[in-house]
């Protein structure tokens, strides 16, 4: 028999060597400090993953491994998660450093806890009891997760110093001045890259999403010192209710609202940002991205306005896209909740690809299982209940 999570190692998708680590730390699946080589080694003799059999897992009889079960399995990605967390922490801010960021006694940035939606401003207007609800994508199934308004939306982005940046957007009321829309854009472009890097830990994105990182933050960087703020192009959608909601996410969509493709350059992901939050007995969506991506998002900005359904239109792009987001618990469970399993199925044909694999086993591309039309929401879900 073969100890179950050696199969990670025959999976490019992830770097099997950190959970191997956890495991031999917390002393599971029979993995110890005095056998851990001993399986790497082994592992390294396996055959290439593609002409991999079961069979030739053999090697590894003689020592003992067992079956990770399911709680175990939970415990070490938690752990995953924490330790992509701490070798994450950084300040994002383009002239971060030890003379201008804050630092302790050895001259060691401190990166505080940020939160990436206003912990007063909005959080606050949409908690109950100081808990807020998020969606939990577990493996099967979907549903909703309560956490402390506390620590929803944090993420270890910046210094205290760097942090005070996001003043406009923090303690000033929503006004709709270009810095407050490019402040919005730029916090929700370091979320999600702040938590790719986190993921990457454990699963290899590639060379190209680091790539996409990087140019990206340059264009952002560039803006920032020089003011330059409108960098970025928001679309301000107003509805005229209050719906405790709250979002900062981006994400790059393949197709607009009539199913035509948008092609994406090489060099770079172009990202469409989103933030929704309620102020002044509305709710406000901002629809951002950067000027210079104008030619691949302007269509898709106008398709919107003058459909004049944002309703289904916001909705499907946030249960599609979007994990940083936050409702008011009850609200969760009176409009939320009973569409789980249509929330579930947009967002997995739209996050899950299909890896394709050449002769040698390596990752050579993805395959899209997203159908063109989805922004047309089917499902017909709609976040925004009354
Ligand atoms: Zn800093």
């Amino acid at each position: 028999m073969i100890a179950n999570f050696l199969f990670l190692s025959g999976s490019p998708q992830v770097n099997y060597k950190v959970f191997f680590e956890i495991a031999r730390d917390f002393r599971k699946g029979g993995l110890t400090p005095d056998n851990f080589e001993e399986v790497l080694n082994l592992i390294d003799e396996l055959p290439q993953i593609n002409v991999r059999r079961d069979s030739d897992y053999k090697i590894f009889e003689h020592l003992n491994l067992k079956d990770i079960n399911q709680e175990d399995f939970s415990i070490i990605i938690r752990e995953l998660l924490r330790r992509g967390q701490e070798k994450s922490k950084k300040c994002w801010h383009p002239e971060a450093c030890s003379s201008s960021c804050n630092v302790d006694g050895s001259g060691q940035i401190i990166v505080s806890a940020a939160h990436s939606i206003q912990n007063n401003g909005v959080l606050s207007k949409i908690a109950k009891d100081g808990h807020v609800t998020t969606f939990s994508r577990e493996e099967v199934g979907f549903k909703g997760k309560d956490v402390g308004k506390k620590l929803a939306s944090i993420f270890w982005g910046f210094c205290n110093h760097h942090d005070a940046m996001f003043r406009p957007i923090e303690i000033i009321n929503y006004t709709g001045t270009s810095e407050q829309n490019f402040l919005y854009a730029y916090r929700a472009f370091v979320i999600i890259c702040h938590k790719k890097i986190e993921a990457s830990h454990f699963h290899n994105f590639g060379s190209q999403s680091e790539n996409d990182i990087i140019e990206n933050k340059n264009i952002f960087d560039r803006a920032i010192l020089d003011k330059d703020y409108d960098a970025i192009i928001t679309h301000v959608i107003e509805l005229p209710l209050f719906y405790p909601i709250a979002v900062s996410s981006g994400f790059y969509l393949d197709f607009d609202f009539e199913g035509n493709s948008i092609l994406h350059s090489e060099n770079r992901m172009e990202n469409i940002y989103i933030t929704v939050f309620p102020d002044n007995g509305k709710t406000y969506c901002l629809l951002s991205y950067l000027k210079e991506d104008e030619n691949l998002y302007q269509e898709l900005a106008s398709q919107l306005q003058s459909r004049n359904n944002f309703k289904s239109d916001l909705t499907v792009l946030l249960a599609a896209h979007v994990e940083n987001i936050y409702f008011e618990p009850i609200y969760f469970e009176t409009f939320i909740a009973c569409q789980a399993e249509s929330i579930l199925k947009v967002f997995q044909q739209a996050q899950f690809d299909v890896q394709t694999l050449d002769s040698q086993g390596n990752h050579v591309g993805n395959l899209s299982l997203t159908p063109p039309d989805y922004l047309k929401n089917i499902e017909e879900i709609n976040f925004f209940g009354y």
